[in-house]
This record gives C-alpha cells, structure tokens and sequence, in this order.
C-alpha cells in the first residue's frame, strides 16, 4: 500500500497524517469481508456418466455469499446456456440443476462439455467479485443394460435352493444383483462366456414368499430389471416338543453358560436354557452366516457337486427346519423354542468325517452350540458346515480333496450324544441339506440346467 504520488504544496506532517489515514482505511476495507478473495466452490467431477433423462445437482457455495450462476452445455458444435441466475438475497450456497436442453441442441453428441461459472458478491476485483470457473466432461448414455434370463431350475422349494444363468450387457456395466422379496441381494459370477452369470439363490426357511430379479445399473444410471420365474413348492417343517430334563440343564447347559459368564451369572437353570438356545444360538449362527455370505467372482464352467454323504453310515436323528420347543416338568409349561438348520446324522462314536466335494477351509474353531465347527466352501456360494466335532483335522485356509477325512464326530456344543449336525448354505442362508445329499436333484436342478445353458449359449 506504499503510495508515494502523494506529495502536494501542503506541508509534510500533514501529507504523512492524510497518507496514513489512507492507508489505514485501505487496509481496513481491504481486510472486511467485502474484499475477500476467496473464490466460489463448485462441487463436481472432471467426468462422469449422465442417462440425460435426470437431472444432476452441482452445488455451488460461497463463505462471503454468491451474486450470480452462469452454466452452459456444449456438444461440441453448440453451446446451450442452461442457467443464469443473479441473486438478489446472496445465497452462501446454490444447488444448480443441470437439465438437459429441451431446445438449443441440433447435433446429437455422446459427449458434452459443462461449463459452470459462480461469482460472489466481494467488492474485490474492482467490484467485480472472485469468480470461479469449472468443467465437466459428460459421456451421454441412455441405453439401458440388456437382461435376459436364460434358464432356471424348474422350481424353487421353501427352505430350498436352486440355479439361475442370465445375460447382462452394457457399455458400461456398474452393478450387478438379484433382488428378492425379502431383502437379502445375490452376487452372481461370471459364467462361461462374456456377458453370461450364474447364481445360486435360496428360499429362507422363515420367508413365506419367494421372488426374485435381476438387476443392473449402468455408470450412468440406467438400470432394468428381469424377473427370474421358478415353480414355488411351499413345504410345511415338523414341530417337535421336547422335555427339559435336569440333567440336560445341569450339564449341557449349565457347561455352555460357562462360556459366557456376565450375560448368565444372574440367571435361573431354566433361563439358561432360554439364553443358550436362542440368544446364544442366533450369535453362532450369525458367525456361521458371516463367515458363509462371501461369494467369489472368477468365471465358472460348471459346478458339479457330488452328493454330500459326510458319515459312511450316518442315521438321520434331527431333521432340518425342525420348530422345536422345550418343555420343562409339565408339557404346557414350554420354556424356550428354536429352528434347528441341519440334519443330524450319527453312527459310531468319533466316526470319520468325509468332505464329498473339494473346497476350502474357511473356518475351524469352536463356535459355542455348534461345539468344534469346521466350514467348507465349495463355490457359487455354496459351503458345508459341521459341528459338535470331537476333533477337527483341518485349518482355516486348508484346501481339501473330495472324499477326503476332515474331522471326526463328538458331542461338543450343545450335543446330548456323539453325532455330526450338518448344514448347508447358499450365500449365507441355511438351506435344506436334503437336495445337497440327493443325486437326483443336483442332476436336475444343478448339472442339466448347467449343461443346457452351455448349449444354449454355443449354439
Ligand atoms: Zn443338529
């Protein structure tokens, strides 16, 4: 601010008294916000994809508040002005609507320029205020992803599982899912050829209703959708009453409480039965869903799954979807209820384990109700789940061969005698082992489906 044209006829201490009274205004009003100079803030991307038919925000802010907002749409060989406001009352902050021009464009482009221009209301710049400037590269795309559902397993059962293969295709594909019913979101994978996914997909047994689609939605937004039909076979699961002996409530229970000493100090012998067999148990099958849920994403071929027979001589002793509920002394006195998700198989004492299918050990620890717990993933989603082991052969991380011996039965967790309980799950839901243990349905349901997909994809 030095200023040295000031000299006049007038005397020196009075020219030094009026220059630093200048100064010092100057400095003053240079310093108030009516001379900041600090520029708009525009908030967008360099690029991005637009379908064109819904409008975007771009937001515009300023400390010092905004005078005016100038856009404008080029293609390349027109320029259209979409905004030009001025502000009477200077907003700190603006929302811009970028339509695209109803009139104005002749020439159709994939590709526009957006050019945004803000300017607030400081006196800087001899009044003209800071403004500020900036640019978007647009890739127009209004086509939607094409979906088509090539073929299904033939029906769905409740509690169940079963196969879809579909095309999906987009210039630029974002995402990918099933969407059901009952919120829960399948991951497909890759299948065969480009532009193909397949997807295994369940029925839980606690939804009564069952529908399915596929969904994409491209970069910039478009999205379609494809319904996925199956036969629906509704199926009705036994209800077994079951008496809370004292032994059981002494021993099993009583032993399992151990394991989660401040939640059941507190706690009556029959309240522990309560919090074991549903508190406790919905924790261990959230670990045993979690763990479950992960789907991988390399291509498949084909997924031949050899029927699950994990005990040479297993007996069915509990069945899958089981309400169960457990009464104490008297039969009307009922003191707590679960779904049991796994048969139960048992033969002799610490009989062999065998792994039918390969795949990968992706757990293998004690896992409370479930006792000494050993998971297989198998692919697609599909994993095998084994408790009450009495030893476990297996790490997380080992591979394992079909027909291979993984852990020996036992009666750890909530197990009155030595048996195996064994789950199967798709995509973290507890599904009927009974279509996993049945070479039929695999062929039917799983194999064929695969195989006609195949040709009907080559021919
Ligand atoms: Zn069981």
């Amino acid at each position: 601010m030095s200023n040295k044209r000031g000299g006049s006829a007038l005397g020196p201490l009075i020219v030094l008294l009026l220059l630093g009274a200048l100064g010092y205004a100057g400095y003053k009003t240079l310093n108030s916000p009516m001379f900041e100079t600090d520029k708009p803030v525009i908030a967008m991307a360099t690029e991005r994809y637009w379908n064109s038919h819904h409008p975007f925000d771009v937001n515009i802010s300023d400390d010092s508040g905004l005078k005016e907002v100038t856009a404008y749409l080029s293609n390349g060989k027109e320029r259209v002005r979409i905004a030009d406001v001025t502000f009477k009352k200077p907003p700190k902050s603006y929302t811009l609507k970028v339509k695209y021009p109803k009139i104005g464009f002749v020439n159709s482009s994939d590709n526009l320029l957006l050019t945004v221009i803000a300017r607030d209301i400081s006196k800087w710049h001899f009044f003209k205020g800071n403004s500020a400037v900036k640019r978007m590269r647009i890739r127009v795309d209004s086509q939607k992803p094409d979906l088509f559902s090539l073929i299904t397993s033939y029906g769905i059962t409740r509690g169940g599982s079963a196969i879809a293969i579909f095309k999906a295709t987009d210039k630029n594909l974002k995402e990918l899912y099933i969407e059901t019913n009952f919120g829960k979101r399948f991951e497909p994978t890759p299948f065969y050829k480009e532009g193909y996914y397949i997807v295994l997909l369940a029925w839980p047994i606690d939804q009564k209703r069952f529908s399915a689609k596929v969904v994409a939605v491209d970069a910039a937004g478009n999205k379609s959708r494809a319904r996925l039909s199956f036969f629906l076979k509704a199926r009705s699961y036994r209800t077994s009453y079951l008496q809370a002996k004292d032994r059981f409530i002494n021993g099993k229970i009583a032993d399992l409480a151990e394991d989660e000493p401040e939640k059941t100090r507190d706690l009556s012998p029959t309240e522990k039965l309560k919090f074991i067999n549903e508190t406790y148990r919905t924790e261990n099958d959230a670990l045993i869903q979690k763990v479950t849920a992960r789907v991988d994403h390399n291509r498949v071929d084909s997924f031949n799954m050899h029927p699950f027979y994990p005990l040479k001589n297993g007996k069915v002793v509990g069945s899958f979807g089981d309400h169960r509920y457990y009464w104490y002394k008297e039969k009307e006195n009922v003191i707590s209820e679960s779904y049991h998700l796994g048969i139960d198989l048992a033969s002799i004492r610490q009989d062999n384990i065998y792994a039918s299918n390969p795949g990968v050990v992706v757990f293998a620890d004690y896992n409370g109700i479930y006792g000494n717990n050993l998971i297989i993933y198998h692919g697609l989603g599909l994993y095998t789940v084994y408790g009450h082991c009495s030893t476990l052969l297996k790490k997380r991380g080992d591979l394992v061969r079909a027909g291979e011996v993984v852990a020996k039965t036992g009666a750890t967790g909530l197990a009155l005698g030595d048996h195996l309980h064994f789950s199967t799950m798709v995509h973290g839901i507890f599904v009927r082992p009974a279509e996993w243990m049945d070479s039929r349905w695999i062929k039917a349901n799983i194999t064929d489906v695969i195989e006609n997909a195949k040709k009907m994809i080559d021919k």
